[in-house]
């Protein structure tokens, strides 16, 4: 199921004019590539629409005077017309393309943007598959229509118009019988439009499904060998890649359809003009090379009125792209910058929670009426069952969610109403699953900060306690970590993330469960590592684990979203507190069997 409601059970404009409306925006900043293009429309149709009258005049004054210098003439001024023809049409192809490839960048971009600036809970929701094929498939299909139809729509008016006008000024009856077809073709393109869009939609949506599932499916490949479950994903990859045949095929035969039967009725009209304009010509009053001409801008009439109805269509399935597109655009960010935010750079590191609540999308609320300072270069434990919303606290701190009431500051500046970059600048977090790009060690460290040197990045490394190891592989820093990192040890990924978040020099470093995938002995280290952090910043630790309370200056026990204790560790364990009694279900969960 796409998250997207594409569909809401109203019935849809049939072709909506507000949606090409609002992509002018995308078009706008290159309007003034447009003009070239104009320009060599008005050229490539005047040249193209003189050959059939040069056909015309060979015939009538060159052949019938047997004129040897007219014929002369006629095939010259011909050839001149079809090398144009070729010259015009590479150049404005290409000018197409390049415009075309221009706007599509940009909305990719916009896209791309905007999904840096919606929350976790979107990507929770949505599949990756999903978003994607909208930037990918979508964002294509745009550039087909804006380079295939959209930007050819003057180029065919131009056409059009020139060429009824040649058949006019040649027989003004008989262009009437070769235009009568074209409310035909119109009535043929309408009847098939609705169920063109509906099918498209359907179409799009069976291959984001597809997309999805391999995405998935790639993301999770051990679990799906280790559980022998490949024949059940093989099935179900088999029945989304039938369901999207069989939309592809209903598709392209509506398509078809709504082309083939206008320029069948178009066709069928050039043996009543043979019938009429022969007539003409045996009484007399047309002439032959006027009948071959007419009849050669009667065949170009196709082409222009073909290319008009195949861009309804292109348009229709076009407009489910866009649709598509802005939805993503349109996505409610759930954190935005305050328009009045003031740039600041935190120095000190203290934090404070004022009362803060929050809920997931009007859910039962997950943080209740939190309050607690912790001071600069201090290590504050933040403990908890599952589920008592302690990642959530970490989310709120660097504002990937909004809380629903109070606030939190830092260095007594409320983070709501701060810079974004600069509040992430003071605040640095290390997830429970570190990510890590396929590229060398130190391109990871660099990420966080660009313009450190290698002594900085072997600098932080050191103070992550993985320099050493770092040392010890061949290519030392120049090596290249496997997707997402899997070829580090947990231990290692998760010392790895430190180090780059150190390299951002944080005044405050938050670490989700960084113990969580090591041994005793690890953790021992890791714990040590933590408590020398403190005096560069402020280090909050979310965690399970009772080793990592013996370097704590401060416990927040968390339970059910609200602080139940807080304090010096040896000061609540003495009490015989929900610390305590936090750890010893701990210690009986340990001895549960395996
Ligand atoms: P754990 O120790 O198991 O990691 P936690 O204390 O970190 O748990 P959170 O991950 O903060 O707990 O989750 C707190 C509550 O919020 C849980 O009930 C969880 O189901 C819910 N929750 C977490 N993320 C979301 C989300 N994106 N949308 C809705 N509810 C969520």
């Amino acid at each position: 199921m796409a998250f997207f409601t594409g569909r809401n059970g109203k019935p849809r404009p049939r072709l909506p004019l507000a949606l090409f409306r609002r992509a002018l925006v995308f078009l706008r900043p290159h309007r003034l590539r447009f003009l070239p293009l104009v320009g060599i429309s008005f050229v490539s149709t005047a040249v193209t629409l003189a050959q059939p009258y040069l056909t015309k005049l060979l015939i009538d004054d060159a052949l019938q005077h047997r004129s040897f210098s007219s014929l002369r003439l006629f095939a010259i001024l011909m050839g001149i017309c079809a090398g144009l023809s070729f010259l015009l049409g590479i150049l404005s192809t290409y000018l197409y393309t390049k415009l075309s490839a221009l706007i599509l960048f940009d909305i990719r971009l916009a896209a791309f943007q905007k999904l840096q600036a919606l929350s976790p809970q979107f990507f929770a929701k949505t599949k990756a598959g999903d978003i994607v094929s909208r930037i990918n498939n979508d964002v294509s299909e745009l550039q087909r229509l804006s380079s295939d139809t959209l930007l050819s729509l003057p180029t065919n008016l131009l056409f059009l118009v020139g060429n009824a006008a040649m058949m006019v000024y040649l027989n003004p009856l008989l262009s009437l019988i070769s235009m009568a077809t074209v409310p035909a073709g119109i009535w043929a393109m309408r009847s098939y439009q609705g169920q063109l869009r509906q099918q498209v939609q359907d179409m799009r949506e069976q291959s984001s499904n597809i997309g999805s599932l391999l995405i998935e499916a790639i993301l999770g490949i051990r679990l799906l060998v280790a559980y022998n479950a490949g024949e059940r994903k093989n099935g179900e990859f088999r029945r989304l890649n039938q369901s999207f045949v069989q939309s592809l095929l209903s598709m392209q035969v509506t398509s078809f359809l709504a082309g083939a039967i206008p320029s069948a009725v178009l066709t069928v009209s050039v043996a009543l003009l043979f019938l009429y304009g022969g007539s003409l010509v045996i009484r007399g009053a047309l002439t032959v090379g006027s009948l071959m001409a007419f009849m050669a801008y009667h065949a170009r009439l196709l082409s222009p009125v073909q290319s008009l109805m195949g861009l309804y269509s292109a348009l229709i399935t076009g407009s489910v792209s866009l649709g598509r597109v802005f939805e993503l655009l349109d996505k409610r960010e759930e954190v935005t910058e305050a328009p009045d935010a003031v740039s600041v750079k935190l120095t000190e590191g203290s934090l404070e929670l004022d009362a803060v609540s929050f809920a997931y999308d009007g859910r039962a609320p997950v943080l209740l009426d939190l309050c607690f300072r912790v001071e600069a270069r201090s290590i504050c434990v933040v403990v908890g069952p599952s589920g008592a919303g302690k990642s959530t606290l970490t989310d709120l701190l660097i504002r990937f969610y909004e809380p629903s009431s109070g606030r939190i500051l830092i260095d007594g500046l409320d983070i709501g109403k701060l810079r974004l970059a600069d509040l992430r600048s003071a605040v640095a977090t290390v997830d429970q699953t570190p990510f890590f790009f396929h590229a060398s060690i130190s391109e990871n460290l660099l990420f966080a900060a660009p313009s450190a040197s290698a002594a900085d990045c072997r600098q932080a490394a050191r103070q992550a306690d993985i320099g050493d190891f770092i040392e010890s592989l061949p290519d030392k820093y120049e090596t290249v970590l496997g997707e997402r990192g899997l070829m580090l040890s947990a231990g290692q990924r998760q010392r790895l993330a430190i180090a780059r978040a150190l390299l951002r020099q944080p005044r405050i470093l938050v670490l989700d469960e960084p113990s969580a995938a090591l041994d005793p002995h690890a953790e021992f280290a890791l714990s040590e590592t933590l408590r020398k952090l403190a005096a560069y910043c402020t280090v909050l630790i979310v965690t399970h684990r009772p080793a990592l309370i013996d370097i704590a200056d401060q416990v927040i026990v968390l339970e059910g979203g609200r602080v139940v204790e807080s304090g010096r560790p040896q000061q609540l364990l003495a009490t015989g507190s929900a610390l305590l009694r936090h750890f010893r279900e701990k210690l009986v969960e340990a001895r549960l069997p395996a």
